[in-house]
């Protein structure tokens, strides 16, 4: 379904991705670990066409994603949750997980998914005419989630979708991920928190300094001694 081929990325002098490769399965979930700077947000952005390449080759269901625009990407299937969540203040819950279909023209399907939403993430039906900005965190994240899958999308990108969340939201938000790909949703998902990205995940990706040095399915890298010395302080 997602297809990287030795991606380079460059911010200036900076090079971010040094060629990078990795591919995701439709219907896995494939988790993107490392730590700080090692470059998974960039990563997240070049596949989603925010950020420009310097060379190498992103294919989404056979498409070359660098010659569409970040419209088109979005319309054939692949959505993504910013860090941080990038909830629209002064917009209601419902106006911001509308927008979330801004390119869709189906009304009717529309309006199904709005209830899909609400039956996964209850607490945003509750919240629907409260301004977005007054919802807690963990609220935000579901509503960002929530607004993402409005679009429909075939290949759902994630990133750090358990930063700042108490540990107990931390779990629930992991357990909504396996539902969301339960349901057909493909997912590529970027997190610090390394047990509960492996644990969760088909296959994933280890990332240091702009190289993928291991990858493997999300069990071997929890068997790992050097994933479990590195990423899971022990
Ligand atoms: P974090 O988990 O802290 O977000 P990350 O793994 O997502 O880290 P990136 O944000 O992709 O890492 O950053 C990779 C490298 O590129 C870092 O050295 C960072 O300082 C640099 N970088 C990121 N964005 C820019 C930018 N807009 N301009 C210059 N350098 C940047």
């Amino acid at each position: 379904m997602l297809e990287v081929k030795d991606l380079h990325v460059h911010y200036g002098m900076i090079e971010a991705l040094k060629g990078v490769s990795l591919q995701v399965e439709e219907g896995q979930i494939v988790s993107l670990i490392g730590a700080n700077g090692a470059g998974k947000t960039t990563l997240l952005q070049s596949i989603s066409g925010i950020v420009k390449k310097s060379s190498g080759d992103v294919h989404f269901i056979g498409k070359d994603i660098y010659k569409e625009s970040p419209q088109k990407i979005v319309a054939d299937g692949l959505t993504q949750v910013p860090e941080g969540r990038r909830i629209f203040a002064g917009m209601s819950v419902y106006e911001n997980l509308i927008l979330g279909a801004y390119l869709r023209k189906d009304k009717k399907e529309i309006q199904e998914d709005l209830q899909k939403v609400y039956q996964q993430f209850p607490i945003l039906e509750q919240r629907k005419n409260q301004d977005a900005s007054t919802l807690s965190g963990g609220e935000q994240q579901m509503l960002a989630m929530g607004r993402a899958l409005m679009a429909r999308p075939k290949l759902l990108l994630l990133d750090e979708p358990s930063m700042g969340l108490a540990p107990i939201l931390v779990k629930e938000i992991f357990s909504i991920i396996q539902e969301i790909n339960k349901t057909g949703t493909t997912i590529l998902l970027v997190e610090q928190n390394a047990k509960m990205a492996l644990s969760i995940a088909d296959y994933a990706y280890v990332l240091e300094t702009g190289n993928v040095v291991l990858s493997g399915t999300g069990k071997d890298l929890i068997e790992s001694e050097d994933i479990q010395k590195a990423y899971l302080g022990g």
